[in-house]
């Protein structure tokens, strides 16, 4: 039988599916906060979650923690369900959210007070901070840790109903003010907030903090594996406290290390601060690295899926480069792409043997990668575009394109010869005169004339036009966050977006939404979300070749 290298965490659930921990259960989950867009590595998070249920016949839940309301909102959560499904995973059931599980959290909360494991503190957040210690000192005991339950019973519903002001005091349970990890120094578990809720509306004045919202709704939801990011290694502790402190059932809390990128911010807070300041023209910018960015920007769930396979799942943290996700893209829509012409910087070329006025049909496979995607007829006519790039006038040795004398092929058509230039005052080439070899059409050349280059064209009579936006990096360093006291900000690339007006073949004015083209020997591209009828745009999605400059 072969044998399966197995992930860190596959290792545990299929030791915990052999000691029967869970019962053979796999039941995971994906718990975005809805503050922001999702990002690529939100992907990695998604595609670990869903692909261990996938696996292990188990499930995954979508699980909204909309404990922070001034934060949160529904545009969030629409995003966030749409990208899941994009990337190809479909949550169990219904969508859930932490706050259907309030009134729940509430009575937890009260079970702690009344068993003595938790008070109401009115110290300021300055006190509290006094009070707390350090790595190296012990903290001391707040003086309202000891109030009785029966007082901090009240007290807590009082909070509830609003009768304090935000901020007035809060609810921290008591654990160890002397405990070696500073988040089991009686954490803060409730605060009040008197903010309007995107769900609960303004039915509630106190919120749940993160922690103690978490491991709960994990364990109402019987979930068996709690798999998050490393930063909550020390957190823990605290969901397991409470687990045990409430008798209720308890998952197991799995770390792994989260996915960075280079040349990349991934912090929704960051990206907001994008989209807020208008660096970008939004979340789904084609330039960010949210996944509606990415989707505009033409990569495809198969691609981001293999990227995050390629990445592995590991248990320190490291930086990956972003020409693997672009590998990862490229080898996709390599087999997908429809082949297209498109000039990007056009030159005419006037073919003086071809009759005026007449136009033949050029078959022109749509995918040599993918017989099935069948051909089509392009119109070629005695006008048309080749790139100013394929044409030099003085050559250097083994350029296989055109100069004076020479002859190549055009794509799909005929072998020509490059027999005179027109210039304009300032010497630049404005025209380049050719004749054809009339019996060289493609599919039937009985010219036996050899040529080396081929190079593609679109009809001038034919061809319509237009704007591509091509992109680079959106950072200039590869490491925008790692410099202090710098603002990440100063290594945005000003060369991040380029606008070119091309002309492109007619059959691009049929293009697609979610249809990826490759404008051959140039890069793919997609139709872009704003393009009109009357106005084309295409997205550069990535180059042919890793031409990136800080690539190895
Ligand atoms: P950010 O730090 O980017 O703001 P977050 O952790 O605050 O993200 P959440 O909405 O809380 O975002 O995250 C939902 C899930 O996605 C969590 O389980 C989190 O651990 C995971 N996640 C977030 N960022 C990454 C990442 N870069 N790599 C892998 N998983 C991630
Ligand atoms: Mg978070």
């Amino acid at each position: 039988m072969e044998h399966e290298i197995l992930n860190f965490i596959e290792e545990i659930i299929e030791k915990d599916n052999e000691t029967g921990k869970f019962g053979g259960r796999v039941h995971t989950r994906f718990p975005p906060e809805p503050n922001g867009y999702l990002h690529i590595g939100h992907a990695k998070s998604i595609c670990l979650n869903f692909g261990l249920s996938q696996k292990y016949g188990g499930k995954t839940n979508l699980r909204f923690d909309d404990t922070n309301p001034e934060k949160e909102s529904d545009e969030y959560v629409q995003s966030i369900k749409r990208d899941v499904q994009w990337l190809g995973f479909q949550w169990n059931g219904d969508v859930l959210y932490a706050s259907d599980y309030f009134d729940q959290l509430y009575q937890w909360a009260q079970k702690l007070i009344h068993d003595g494991k938790a008070y109401i503190d009115f110290s300021t957040s300055e006190e509290m901070a006094a009070l707390k210690g350090n790595l190296t000192t012990a903290g001391s005991d707040s003086p309202y840790r000891n109030t009785s339950p029966a007082e901090n019973l009240d007290l807590f519903e009082r909070m509830k109903v609003g009768e304090f002001p935000d901020g007035h005091c809060c609810l921290r349970a008591k654990v160890d003010m002397a405990s070696s990890n500073m988040l089991m120094r009686d954490p803060v578990i409730y605060r009040i907030k008197r903010a309007h809720h995107h769900r609960t509306g303004d039915k509630w004045n106190i919120y749940p903090m993160y922690d103690f919202a978490h491991g709960q709704s994990d364990s109402i939801e019987g979930i068996t594996h709690s798999v998050c990011t490393l930063e909550f290694v020390p957190h823990r502790e605290f969901y397991e406290w409470l687990l045990v402190n409430l008798e209720i059932y308890r998952p197991q809390q799995i770390e792994f290390a989260r996915l960075n990128l280079d040349y990349t911010v991934m912090s929704k807070r960051k990206l907001l601060q994008l989209v807020e300041e208008k660096h970008v023209t939004g979340w789904d910018d084609p330039r960010m690295p949210t996944i509606s960015g990415m989707r505009r920007r033409g990569y495809t769930p198969e691609s981001l899926r293999e990227f995050v396979k390629r990445v592995g799942v590991a248990k320190r943290d490291n930086i990956i480069e972003f020409g693997l996700l672009e590998f990862c893209v490229r080898e996709d829509l390599n087999k997908k792409a429809l082949r297209m012409m498109a000039v990007l910087d056009p030159i005419k070329m006037v073919i003086t043997n071809y009759p005026e006025g007449q136009v033949e049909e050029m078959k022109f496979d749509n995918n040599p990668e993918n017989e099935a995607d069948g051909s089509r007829l392009v119109p070629f006519s005695r006008e048309i575009y080749i790139e100013r790039d394929d044409f030099m006038e003085n050559p250097p040795k083994k350029y296989f394109r055109l100069f004076p004398g020479g002859m190549v092929r055009l794509k799909s058509a005929y072998i020509v010869r490059c027999d005179d230039v027109l210039k304009d005052d300032a010497g630049n080439v404005t025209e380049v005169h050719c004749t054809y070899i009339e019996n060289s059409r493609s599919g039937n050349d009985q010219s036996g004339i050899h040529v080396k280059g081929t190079i593609h064209w679109v009809s001038v009579a034919h061809a319509a036009d237009a704007e591509l936006r091509i992109y680079e990096r959106l950072f200039t360093d590869p490491n925008p966050l790692g410099h202090e006291g710098v603002d990440f900000k100063t290594f945005m690339n000003p060369n991040s977006l380029t606008t070119i007006h091309a002309k492109i073949e007619p059959a691009l004015t049929a293009a697609e939404l979610g249809v990826a083209y490759q404008f051959i020997r140039k890069a793919y591209f997609c139709l872009d979300t704003e393009a009109t009828t009357d106005k084309l745009i295409f997205n550069q999605t990535v180059g042919l070749k890793d031409s990136f400059k800080g690539s190895k």
